[in-house]
């Protein structure tokens, strides 16, 4: 064997219909591609990627294709690798489309793949794998979900190249020469260490998986070993201890400080911008429905407009002549209106033609003159088209511009509003009542969107009264506040959020509903019950009932402080499989508030496929002076005005404790305050969050 092998070309196949429809929704691929890349020792090329629905006949064509005996000294490819399609599931067929094609069969590649799996997880046997040659070619069948195929093709990928070179043709002999031993240390593999080796990788891989994984984690397959869920518990049991309170326990032994890192605005921004699945798309008729919708397309004009050379003006189609000189009388020798004409009269020089605004011009003309440079000369009798009955026709009219005519005035060139072909809208674009006019105007039927996410919205507390109810609150009462908030300015952000209502502090009720609002929506966004009493459920409630994972339960930044963010593995109601999220806000009525534009709006823009996300940021000055925390950066509620100079004056809206419902009243910006010592001072610049529009002194 050589000391320096050839680069080893790998194919991957996406065995997936929904991926096949539309391969934005597949993280499959990218998550193979990086395996090879960071595991696969830097042998690999991936050659190769096709994307097939669950198809027998589409699968065999594929890998036919790619493993195809090639002439000698041309590049095979060595290994072929699925994902998708091995499960339980009546559309689960590539093993059954893969095995006929097997030369030779490789069961201890299979078993290599589900033993390393099921050291992960009992549900590793969900899957069938099967693996072999095909003439020159090594084929292995991964599962679908990205994290299974991840899992499968790292415990395999350091054997692969001896088993693609043996299978390529090289001397097995030569290739043996020094022992197994000598076989393990090139690739990396140890026989008694393997299995440790192996399972460590995964068992941190797991319990770490929210740190590393990628943005894009809609799973759109059903079929797939389903690693999530399950796996996510086997790993709690063994090895990490709960950090939410354990609510059974009693207020007693509740935490006293949270166990939660403290993390900064950005981080925890971060954090969110990397669990927001990847939106999908969907195609949508033109409509004026489709405002606030984006796109998932550039969209060209696919026709000029206008289509006809037409006339900007009413008037008379002239042919300039060389001379440029029009003045005098001229014969009106037909008429052009806007309206769809099939034979024009060519216009010939020397006659003039009646004209209206939007009509075609006659073949030959190259300029319009305004009805009101003309006088009429003569008319002539003549009957209606229409109505049948004797009027007076134009017949001669003078010209009364003196000069020169410019060949071209007033006339609208074919593609002079919309040349053919260019870009009209960009792919995520937000649509706006202009762009349904110039999409209506090429004659676009439909378009590719980004399907708009679902947000439900609930209030949870014992305390909280549904504000409908028209009595007198008892003792202890509170009015929900939060929720026709939120409900709104999502609504105003151009979403449809769903009311989930009020939910009372029991655990039982609030995972039954929060499993109902997960399974029908993308976010599921609470107010309340995330501070440290022992009636804080929604920490608890999400890790131990609903299996999500925490990825902040604590933000340095006033208000807001507990702001909770999490991932939930959700079997949806159509048996698909995907990570939704879960928003906890603080129940104060001003830290709801700050919290869903600070962190749920980016999300709800990055699904929607809008960029850039949340809201828009300008600086402003200050218009007085303004105090600051001594420790945590403060959102600080303000109104924002331009004044006379044309400057962004920012003033207070008044109180900023986060139970003031009335410093938001009235506020259209946040101010971003870093947290210090002294106030900071009339005249100072900082940056303010845009909620609502600019107040203007001018107005
Ligand atoms: P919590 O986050 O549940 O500890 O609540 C903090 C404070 O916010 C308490 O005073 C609650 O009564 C109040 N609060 C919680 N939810 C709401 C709501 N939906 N509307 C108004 N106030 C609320
Ligand atoms: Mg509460």
């Amino acid at each position: 064997m050589s000391s320096q092998p050839p680069a080893l070309r790998a194919a991957i196949l996406i065995v997936s219909t929904t991926a096949a429809k539309d391969p934005s929704t597949d993280a499959a691929e990218a998550t193979l591609r990086s395996v090879f890349e960071q595991d696969g020792g830097n042998q690999w090329t991936v050659a190769e990627t096709h994307i097939v629905s669950d198809d027998s006949a589409e699968i065999q064509r594929q890998i036919t294709t790619w493993t195809e005996p090639v002439e000698e000294g041309k590049h095979i490819i060595n290994l072929v690798v699925t994902t998708g399609g091995t499960g339980f599931a009546i559309a689960d067929r590539t093993p059954e489309a893969v095995s006929p094609l097997l030369h030779k069969q490789a069961p201890g590649l299979v078993h290599g793949m589900l033993a390393a799996s099921l050291a992960i997880t009992p549900f590793a046997m969900m899957s069938r794998p099967v693996a072999g040659v095909r003439n020159k070619t090594v084929i292995i069948t991964l599962p679908g979900s990205p994290k299974g195929a991840k899992e499968n093709l790292q415990a395999v990928i350091k054997t692969l190249p001896h088993a693609c070179i043996q299978a390529a043709g090289a001397n097995s002999r030569a290739l043996h020469s020094g022992g197994v031993k000598k076989l393990e240390k090139e690739a990396g593999v140890g026989s008694q260490g393997h299995a440790q080796a192996q399972a460590h990788t995964h068992g941190h891989s797991h319990s770490h998986q929210h740190d590393h994984g990628h943005s894009c984690h809609r799973h759109t397959h059903s079929h797939g070993h389903g690693h999530g869920h399950n796996h996510g518990n086997l790993v709690r049991l063994s090895s990490e201890n709960p950090k939410s309170n354990d609510p059974s326990l009693g207020p007693s032994r509740r935490h006293r400080s949270s166990p939660y890192p403290m993390l900064s605005v950005d981080d925890a921004l971060s954090l969110i911008a990397k669990h927001t699945p990847c939106p999908t798309t969907t195609t949508a008729k033109v409509t004026p429905d489709l405002v606030g919708k984006v796109l998932a397309q550039d969209i060209y004009a696919s026709a000029p407009v206008p289509a006809f050379r037409a006339s900007i003006v009413d008037g008379y189609a002239v042919v300039v002549p060389y001379s440029g000189h029009l003045r005098g009388v001229y014969p009106v020798v037909s008429t052009s209106h806007a309206a769809p004409s099939s034979n024009l009269v060519p216009l010939k020089e020397g006659q003039i033609a009646r004209i209206t605004t939007g009509a075609p011009l006659p073949p030959g003309a190259n300029s319009v003159v305004m009805v009101e440079d003309t006088v009429l000369i003569s008319t002539t009798k003549t009957t209606h088209p229409t109505t049948g009955q004797e009027i007076e026709e134009e017949s001669s009219v003078e010209i009364l511009s003196d000069g020169i005519v410019k060949p071209g005035a007033n006339i609208r060139e074919i593609g002079s509003d919309i040349p053919f072909n260019t870009l009209l809208l960009p792919s995520k674009n937000r649509l706006s009542p202009a762009s349904i006019g110039l999409l209506s105007s090429i004659g676009t039927q439909s378009v590719k969107i980004y399907s708009p996410p679902t947000i439900s919205v609930l209030s949870t507390g014992d305390e909280i009264v549904d504000p409908s109810l028209p009595r007198e609150l008892s003792l202890g009462e509170v009015r929900d506040c939060n929720r026709p908030t939120l409900i709104s300015v999502i609504s105003q952000a151009g979403f449809t959020p769903l009311d989930l209502g009020i939910v009372s502090d029991k655990q039982s009720n609030l995972e039954t509903t929060l499993r109902q609002a997960l399974r029908s929506s993308d976010i599921v966004l609470t107010t309340g019950g995330v501070s440290m009493g022992e009636l804080d459920l929604l920490k608890p409630t999400i890790e131990r009932s609903l299996g999500g994972t925490i990825h902040f339960g604590r933000v340095n930044m006033k208000p807001g402080k507990p702001t909770t963010f999490a991932t939930v593995p959700v079997k949806n109601n159509d048996g698909t499989k995907s990570q939704k999220m879960i928003f906890s806000l603080p129940g104060n009525p001003a830290s709801a508030l700050v919290t869903f534009y600070l962190f749920v709006l980016p999300a709800l823009h990055q699904l929607a496929g809008i960029s850039p996300v949340g809201l828009p940021k300008v600086p402003v000055v200050l218009g007085h002076d303004f105090p600051v925390d001594k420790s945590r950066p403060e959102y600080h509620r303000a109104m924002v005005t331009v004044s006379k100079e044309g400057k962004l004056i920012a003033t207070s809206t008044g109180g900023q404790r986060s139970s003031k419902v009335g410093s938001l009243e009235g506020a259209n910006a946040l101010l971003t305050m870093p947290a210090g010592d002294g106030p900071i001072k009339k005249g100072e610049t900082i940056e303010a969050l845009m909620m609502g529009e600019l107040r203007s002194e001018l107005a």
